[in-house]
């Protein structure tokens, strides 16, 4: 902190700097363009991924003003939170993707597709070096030559690998759920292990193995997929399999404490308690160790006691890690000891300013706030000997709400109230009052709310917020560069021609199973029941990414309603 012990702030003008900036268009980056490099020529922006990120930048982003490229080993989108219900067949797998040349045909300009996969990042040279996805089956299509494309921009939406934290046994042995491949071999396997439990010559020993489905992981896939196979089981297979019914255990391990646990505590007992109703066998506390093709073996975290249990079934769900892709990208931009690539508010990845990161591989690094509050006051310190006209400090100020959403609610609700009422209202009559800053206080104001950040979460409600913020800012670009003057005055960390990424949270949804969903909804609205369930159908189907797959969606739900899920193992 600079050397202040009282900041004096001088009202000498009356306010309403917050209301103009709040007015300021978002982002940035394009800072890095000279003049002289703003040519007719349209810009290539290159574009990795087609999750959801990549295609929501896609769908965003005004495609006549660039030329614009996109590469991705899967020429299609993807609604991941329909995948735990593509398992047991509850929806189809072609019911929740939409081919990226769908979406890119209804856009003007052109927009090209490869589908190939991306294994280097080249920022130094704006290089990219991918290779050709190896072809499925026998339709090999010959092509395996590497090649490389040159951009202008790039933006790296290459999401997350599931993390095994190499244990042993687990890439071997476990079911992951991540693609529609993933989800679609699960389906099979969750039949096969039936058909094999129906075997004459198998004991009731290997029967009960073979039906030991066991779920790793209680965090929402792990928890929404335990619950949809209890279902499938329940309502469909049950009637099908009559002779092994009584053999069947679903087990649901978790390392923590509780499963759900980044959602409200009441909604954490509701499935606690429903699982242990269903006859789900969960297990909480329980770390998995080493997992063979025959036992997965848990140590118990408060005895240390180890055990291995025979299963018929592994899906392994507890959480992301990072592909080697960016790992690689991480080191080169000197991001080492990090799971993912760190960058600015304006999803800028740190060091290189061409490049952008948005989604499941990126996190924004939050600079510490007390730091960047040090920069800006010393710099007022340096340039007016310890005192600010209220125009810096609402420059100031404005910065610190700008960069932390959250310190703006926290300097309303407490001692701030006044300064920033006087601040920020217009109207305020305080032409030549001074008033005195208790920096002491401010200070410890600023500490807690330090505290209080956290990273952004690894969804598709971030991962589509940050696509359709940058696509924005592409968008506004060129005006950017016309009126280089951004809005705020102090130069340095805080002088940026867009807002910078703000998330909105819309709320998340559990799905339970038995028709009974847990909603968490902004303001801390907890909702859990049939109500939410039907609320969750409307929300996904709405969030569909066309008209096509919400018609098939709706028409399996209809399906699945009036003649159950289909067994048979294709
Ligand atoms: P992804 O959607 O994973 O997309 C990454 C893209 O990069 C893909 O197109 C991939 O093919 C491509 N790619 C990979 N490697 C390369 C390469 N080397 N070169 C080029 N391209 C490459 N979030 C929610 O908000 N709500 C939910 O209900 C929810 N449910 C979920 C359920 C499941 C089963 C799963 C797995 C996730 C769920 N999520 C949910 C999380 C959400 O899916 C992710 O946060 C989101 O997909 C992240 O988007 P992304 O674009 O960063 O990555």
């Amino acid at each position: 902190y600079p050397s202040l012990s009282k900041l004096i702030v001088l009202f000498t003008v009356s306010g309403g700097g917050l209301v103009a900036y709040a007015e300021a268009k978002p982002h940035s980056s394009l800072s890095g363009v000279e003049s002289s490099q703003v040519d007719t020529k349209k810009k290539r922006v290159l574009v990795l991924g087609t999750g959801w990120a990549g295609t929501s930048f896609l769908k965003n982003v005004d495609s006549s003003l660039y030329d614009i490229q996109v590469i991705s080993p899967r020429n299609y989108f993807a609604f991941t939170p329909l995948l735990p219900s593509v398992t047991c067949g509850t929806v189809e797998p072609r019911s929740i993707v939409e081919p990226i040349r769908n979406i890119i045909k209804k856009k003007s300009g052109e927009i090209g597709f490869w589908e190939a996969e991306c294994f280097k990042i080249d920022a130094k040279n704006n290089k990219v070096h991918c290779q050709p996805t190896p072809s499925v089956g026998s339709t090999d299509l010959g092509v395996k030559e590497e090649f490389i494309v040159d951009y202008d921009y790039l933006v790296v939406a290459l999401g997350a690998r599931a993390n095994t934290f190499n244990t042993p046994g687990v890439v071997e042995n476990c079911h992951f759920l991540k693609e529609i491949e993933d989800a679609q071999n699960i389906r099979r396997s969750v039949i096969d292990c039936f058909e094999r439990a129906s075997l004459p010559n198998l004991s009731e020993e290997e029967k009960r193995k073979n039906l030991h489905f066991v779920v790793v992981g209680g965090g929402p896939t792990g928890v929404e997929f335990a619950a949809e196979l209890h279902d499938f089981i329940r309502e469909d297979l049950v009637k099908l399999y009559p002779a092994i019914k009584d053999l069947i255990k679903i087990t649901l391990l978790e390392a923590g404490d509780n499963i759900l646990n980044m959602f409200d505590k009441r909604i954490t007992t509701f499935a606690e308690d429903k699982f242990r109703r269903d006859g789900i066998n969960l297990k909480t506390g329980s770390m998995v160790v080493k997992v063979t093709d025959k036992e997965i073996s848990t140590k118990e975290r408060s005895t240390g006691e180890t055990s291995s249990i025979p299963y018929g079934m592994i899906v392994w769900s507890t959480g992301i890690g990072t592909r080697p892709v960016i790992m690689d990208f991480m080191h080169q931009t000197g991001q080492t000891n990090r799971r993912v690539l760190g960058t600015d508010e304006w999803l800028r990845v740190e060091g290189c300013d061409r490049v952008y990161a948005i989604g499941d591989c990126a996190t924004i690094n939050q600079r510490r706030v007390m730091e960047d509050i040090a920069v800006i006051f010393s710099k007022a310190d340096e340039d007016k000997s310890g005192t600010l006209t209220v125009k810096e400090f609402q420059d100031v100020l404005h910065d610190i709400c700008l960069r932390y959403p959250q310190m703006e609610l926290y300097l309303k609700n407490n001692r701030m109230k006044n300064i920033v009422d006087l601040l920020t209202d217009p109207k305020a009559n305080v032409n030549k009052e001074s008033i005195e800053l208790d920096i002491e206080a401010f200070k410890s104001s600023l500490s807690q709310v330090d505290s209080q950040m956290k990273n952004l979460p690894a969804t598709a409600q971030v991962a589509a917020q940050q696509g359709s913020y940058l696509a924005n800012c592409f968008n506004r670009m060129k005006e950017c560069e016309e009126n280089p003057e951004g809005p705020l005055r102090f130069r340095g960390i805080g002088r940026h021609r867009f807002l910078p990424f703000r998330y909105k949270h819309l709320g998340q949804f559990a799905p339970l199973g038995g028709e009974q969903t847990a909603a968490q909804l902004p303001g801390d609205w907890v909702s859990i029941g049939r109500s939410s369930q039907w609320l969750w159908y409307s929300v996904y189907a709405s969030k569909l990414v066309s008209w096509r797959t919400r018609a098939l969606v709706i028409s399996d739900w209809i399906r699945r309603s009036i003649f159950g899920r289909d067994s048979s193992g294709i």
